[in-house]
């Protein structure tokens, strides 16, 4: 375990106890102005492990920045032993033009672990890794859809390391995706620093849907409780399901679609999950799902080009028949039905 008594971050010294508003200097503006990321370290009095929670590496995937900040103002985190770091917006840049990428288009999460005398992004990325890497033991990664998509909420890891499956897991949310991640990313990057890190992927960017912040919330808090770093009973999911394999449905034809799927919704092979329309109203083709799968996002802009992505599938381990069955009547207020209902507030829905 990295913790210790002594935690530093920049010139910062954080005590055991103490709870520290920190700004890390990140970057400069083109007026030479330090450009730093804003930072909260809570620590305990008991030494325990330490984990960050950071959002926003894409600055318009703000729903992390959320949840951050519900687990800010909300209630203070009463840690029993351990630190955590929680970092609202990592990518400063792109948070204040509502962007992905950094003013360079290079997106930061592809320049992991860095060069501190690299490009923007790998400077960027080689002081996250510094400073707060390399200083904790895991990781959580918020992240929601890329622009014009929305993603049914799900947790992402190398499962092939038990500390990265144990927090997946107890994260709690329905659908666990095996994925080391794409090379420079920071969770593949943080595993190889043995900082063991997920990713969590929920809803639509440019948003801070309460739902989904909800749900970063929970899972959050069960895996600070998995850690024996909070107390507190766990929320568990209504079912839990690893998905062996994920794949896009794409359109074949430039065109207007209807959906008849929404996203968390199981769909059997064949089944029609949108109807592409041309221009002046003529049905072109119906797009259906070549697997039995769930619907683990989709396009919000109903407009397409050929090739263009319109449903993203995840093919569960777990028969559907087992799933349909953890669902029947799940309670109205339950978050899953909250999730389902604001996710599908996004499509343009006609029935199934
Ligand atoms: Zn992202």
């Amino acid at each position: 375990m990295k913790s210790r008594e002594k935690l530093v971050i920049g010139k910062t010294r954080i005590d055991p106890g103490q709870v520290l508003d920190i700004r890390l200097k990140i970057s400069e503006t083109y007026t030479g102005d330090p450009i730093a990321m804003a930072l909260r370290v809570v620590r305990a009095a008991k030494p325990g492990p330490t984990l960050f929670i950071c959002a926003a590496i894409h600055g318009n995937e703000i729903s992390g920045t959320g949840i951050v900040h519900e687990l800010m103002f909300q209630k203070t985190l009463q840690l029993t032993k351990g630190t955590v770091i929680l970092i609202p917006v990592v990518n400063i840049f792109g948070f204040e033009t509502n962007q992905r990428n950094l003013p360079d288009r290079r997106d930061l999460n592809r320049f992991f672990p860095g060069n501190l005398k690299g490009s923007l992004a790998s400077r960027i990325a080689a002081i996250f890794t510094r400073e707060i890497v390399r200083k904790c033991d895991y990781g959580i990664d918020l992240h929601s859809a890329a622009q014009q998509r929305t993603n049914y909420p799900n947790v992402r890891g190398d499962f092939s390391l038990p500390a990265v499956k144990k927090i997946a897991r107890a994260f709690g949310s329905e659908l666990l995706v095996p994925n080391k991640g794409p090379m420079g990313s920071l969770r593949r990057s943080a595993c190889r620093a043995r900082c063991f890190t997920i990713n969590v992927e929920a809803g639509a960017p440019s948003k801070m849907a309460p739902s989904v912040i909800e749900f970063g919330v929970q899972g959050v808090e069960n895996v600070l409780i998995e850690l024996g770093m909070l107390k507190g009973s766990p929320s568990k999911p209504l079912y839990q399901v690893q998905l062996e394999k994920t794949t896009w449905v794409r359109a074949q034809v430039g065109g207007i679609l209807r959906f008849h799927i929404l996203p968390g919704d199981l769909v059997e092979s064949g089944q029609a999950l949108a109807t592409n329309y041309g221009i002046l109203g003529k049905e072109q083709n119906i797009l259906r799902s070549p697997v039995n799968g769930l619907v683990l996002g989709m396009a919000t802009m109903p407009t397409v080009k050929p090739g263009e992505p319109v449903c993203h599938l995840g093919i569960p381990t777990t028969p559907l028949a087992k799933i349909r069955k953890s669902l029947k009547k799940p309670p109205l207020s339950s978050l899953h039905r909250k999730i389902r209902r604001q996710l599908a507030s996004d499509i343009s829905f006609v029935g199934r």
